[in-house]
Formats: structure tokens, sequence, C-alpha cells
């Protein structure tokens, strides 16, 4: 039987493509709409010919089982490959494997370093176990963790670098899960990073959306590519989108994963204005991934490596060849490495254009050691909104607006990333889809509690 719910989805990322295939799943036909030409939104995989770009280098994995059955039934076996990842810090010249092990710490920088920063870790322990040292900052944890020496060397130019703030400036709250602490163990035998190991689409991220949006235009699900959504109207019972082109479509609800600030802009009747005030202070970094290949082969034993220091402008160096020989040509045999700059979206390198963006390459490529003579080609790839910036406002002001759209929109489901101003992953940003599509259903499931736990996140069930 046809049903008689008509919502409407923004956004064609990991969010609004499974709230569409969970909708599906439940009889409903959505209609999505998407501000860019493509799906997949920050975990698309753009191509120039045989070329793919991962824009962030997107690992697959996860706690849910619900996630890893979607995935799986996406795209077939043959087309998931199993990369152990294996990634670095290059530091004082050195590539020190990450994350940290304590034994490379005490010997891969000389002893003299390996002492100092133990000694240092072992004063830090000490404060701590003395409850003298609980502040929130990131620095402070970061020094809580790893010691004032190894968090300086390791951290701190890096967290200055990617978030483009003072460490002081941001809040701790996403670090326990995505910075693994100092591993002590020894094993034996068998190297601990092989044992990282996470599944990867072999064409890369986007070819798991781009199937996701074959099998709900399979079910009749319209994907409008190219319409920026301006206006969101509601008067109590239907909601009426508004596009750039000034057509709309109307609906009974929403499920939104555009940046909840630019939602808050886009609503009518229009918040008060300490809503829109607050919701103007949630903001972005964006990010420009610069694929390079060299026709000369380096051997670089990593699928990224971070670069903490100021002499280098790139804040993570992606190995795409390490990630799935898919991504280059079949019978190329060079280096095909991503640059990402980490930037505010006003900032020098974002408004200097590819041409400004040239010169910065060419001297990172020197200073890494990577011939730019040998470049055979360049592509660039920019996210405007990558990371939402965490600060000491941002708890307080997302659940304020949170709180004022459930009072006065309760047909409207923010989800995904952006769209509720959380650090997310793919898997976090598709079960806040997925138990958004419950709420519409009147199930008693919170979207904004995925991801809320502190625990180290970086492992999940689908491993192999
Ligand atoms: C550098 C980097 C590395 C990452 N690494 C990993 C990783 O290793 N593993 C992992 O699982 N995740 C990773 N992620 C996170 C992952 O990319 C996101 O969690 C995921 O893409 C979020 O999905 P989403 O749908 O919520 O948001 P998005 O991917 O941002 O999609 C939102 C979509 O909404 C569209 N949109 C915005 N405004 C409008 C509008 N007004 N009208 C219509 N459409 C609009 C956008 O164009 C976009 O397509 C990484 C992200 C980055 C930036």
């Amino acid at each position: 039987m046809q049903s008689s719910r008509n919502p409407l989805i923004i956004g064609a990322g990991p969010a609004g493509l499974t709230a569409g295939l969970e909708l599906v799943k439940r009889g409903v036909t959505p209609r999505i709409y998407e501000a860019s030409a493509h799906v997949g939104g920050l975990a698309r995989t753009p191509a120039d010919g045989d070329w793919r770009i991962d824009p962030g280098g997107h690992r697959f994995f996860t706690r849910s089982e619900d996630v890893a059955d979607l995935w799986r039934s996406l795209l077939p076996a043959d087309q998931w490959i199993a990369v152990p990842r294996r990634s670095a810090m290059l530091v004082r010249g050195h590539y020190v494997q990450y994350p940290l092990v304590g034994r490379h710490l005490l010997t891969q920088m000389g002893l003299h370093r390996g002492a100092r920063g133990a000694g240092s870790l072992m004063w830090h322990r000490f404060r701590r176990g003395m409850g003298s040292d609980h502040s929130g900052s990131f620095r402070d944890w970061g020094r809580r963790e790893f010691g004032r020496y190894w968090y300086d060397l390791f951290f701190d130019g890096y967290v200055r670098k990617t978030w483009l703030t003072d460490p002081e400036e941001i809040t701790s709250d996403w670090a326990n899960q995505r910075i693994k602490p100092i591993g002590w163990r020894l094993s034996r035998g068998v190297d601990p990073m092989d044992q990282d190991v996470f599944r990867y689409p072999r064409h890369g991220p986007g070819q798991l959306w781009e199937a996701a949006a074959a099998t709900l235009r399979d079910h009749g699900v319209g994907i409008a590519l190219n319409s920026p959504i301006v206006h969101a109207r509601y008067d109590g019972t239907t909601w009426m989108l508004e596009k750039q082109n000034g057509t709309t479509a109307s609906g009974d609800a929403l499920f939104s994963s555009m940046p909840l600030r630019s939602l808050v802009d886009a609503l009518e009747p229009e918040p008060p204005k300490h809503i829109k005030t607050i919701a103007a202070r949630l903001r972005h970094r964006s990010l420009i991934t610069v694929a390079v290949a060299l026709s000369k082969r380096y051997d670089i034993p990593y699928n990224w490596v971070y670069t903490p220091e100021p002499h280098l402008r790139v804040g993570r160096i992606q190995n795409y060849g390490r990630w799935s020989r898919d991504l280059s040509p079949r019978d190329w045999n060079g280096t095909f490495v991503g640059l990402e700059y980490f930037l505010l979206p006003d900032s020098d390198l974002w408004v200097a254009g590819d041409d400004g963006l040239g010169a910065v390459v060419e001297q990172d490529l020197a200073a890494l050691g990577l011939d730019a003579s040998t470049i055979e080609r360049v592509i660039v790839v920019r996210s405007q909104h990558a990371y939402p910036i965490y600060n000491s406002a941002r708890d307080r002001s997302v659940v304020r607006v949170r709180d004022y759209l459930r009072e006065h929109y309760p047909s409207l489901h923010p989800m995904g990333r952006n769209g509720m101003h959380h650090y997310d992953n793919q898997d976090h940003a598709m079960l806040s889809a997925m138990r958004s599509v419950g709420r519409y259903f009147g199930e008693n499931v919170d979207p904004w509690q995925v991801n809320s736990d502190l625990g180290y996140h970086e492992h999940g069930v689908l491993k192999r």
C-alpha cells in the first residue's frame, strides 16, 4: 500500500542517504535535495579519469552491527578490501609510528629524547594521581595523557595546524575518542600495526554512497543534485523547501544534514534573535586536499603521515597507493599522495585559488623530499564544512538550539556531522539518521545521544 507520508531530506551525504534507505525499508519514499553535483558529502570520491581522490582518508570501522550490515548490503564482498592501518608522525626528520607506542618513543628519536619524554610523562601522571590537574582544555588533557614533552612534540603543533586555534581554547571532549593512549604492551611476533585493519571500498568511500544512491533511485527516490536549499518554511503541519532557483517542494517532515547554523538561518518563521545568534557561533573548518601524482616511485610505508611541524604548511599526507591500488590507473607505478590543508573558510589559502596553492604545495613537497619536477597530475578538492569547530561555547549552544528546534518544529530532524554540529564519523552520521527515522515513526530514541560516550572509538565490528 502507498504511504501517505512524504518526507523531505536535505543532503545526500552518509546521513541523508541512510535516512533515505531507512525510510524506504519502512515503505516511505522520500525526496532528497543535494547542494553539490555529487552524492557522498564529505565521504565522496571525486575522480579525474582513472584517478580517484579520497578527500579525507576514510577508514570504515564501526561498533554498530546495523551500520556494518548496511555497508555489507550495499557493496558486494569483492568490492571491499581489508587495509592494514599504518600511520606515522613526521617529527624532527623521524617517522614515528602512530598511535604512539612506548618502546618506539623511547628509542626511535634517540635515547636522550626518549628519557626526557618518559620523565615528563611520569611527572604529569604523578600530578594527575595527586588530583591537581583536571582542567578540560585539550592542552591540559594532552599533557596529562602524554606528558608535556611528547605532547609538545606530537600534538601541540598538529592541533594548531589542523584546528587552527590555541590548544588551550578547545575542549578535550573529542580527544578520548580520537586519540589512542600510548601503547606499552609488548606483543610477540605480529607487528601490532598489522593487527589494526580497516575496511575500504576498492574505489574509495564514494563508491559506497554511489551504490546507496543507485539503490534509492531503484526504489523511486528522487535525488535532486545541484539543489541547494535556501529556505525551509513550516506552517505547523507541512514543510515547504525552497531551492536556490526558486522552485519548491513540500512534505510532512524534514530530515536535515545541512550545517545546523545554516538550517537555523533558512527556517521560516524565523527563530528568535537569541537562537540565531547562538547558532551563528557554530563554525566550521575547511579542508583542501591536493592530490599529486608523481611519476617517481617513493616507498612510503604508511597509509598516512601527520606533519605537526610548522615548517610544513600541510597537516597530513595520504598515501593513496596504500589505501587501494584502484585509486590510480591500473598500469601506473608512481606515487599518488593527497596533501591535506586545514583552513578557516576566509583564510589566505582558501581564497588564493588553485594557482595560489601551487607554490605552497611545491614547497611542502620539497621539504618532504618529494621531487616536484616529476609531478604528472594535480587535482584539487575543496570541502568547505569539513569539521565542526569545538570550543567552550559549543556544547551549550548546540543544546539550546536543539531544544528550541524540538519544541517549535517537532517534525524537523537534524542529523549527521554538521546537521548536529558533532565530530562524527560516517557510522555516527548514519546512526543519527537511523534514529531520526525511528523518531519519525514514534520510537523513543534520541539521535542526539549517538557518539556521546567518551571511550576510544577507533575500532569496530567490521574488521575482516
Ligand atoms: C578529513 C576527514 C577525514 C575523515 N575520515 C573519516 C574516517 O576515516 N572514517 C569515517 O567513518 N569518517 C571519516 N570522516 C567523517 C565523514 O566524512 C563524515 O562523518 C560523514 O561524511 C558525515 O556525513 P553527513 O551526511 O552527516 O555529512 P556530509 O558528508 O557533510 O553530507 C552533508 C551533505 O549535505 C549537503 N548540503 C549542505 N547544505 C545543503 C543545502 N543547503 N541544501 C542541500 N544540500 C546541502 C552537502 O553538500 C553534503 O553533500 C572524515 C571527514 C573528514 C573531513
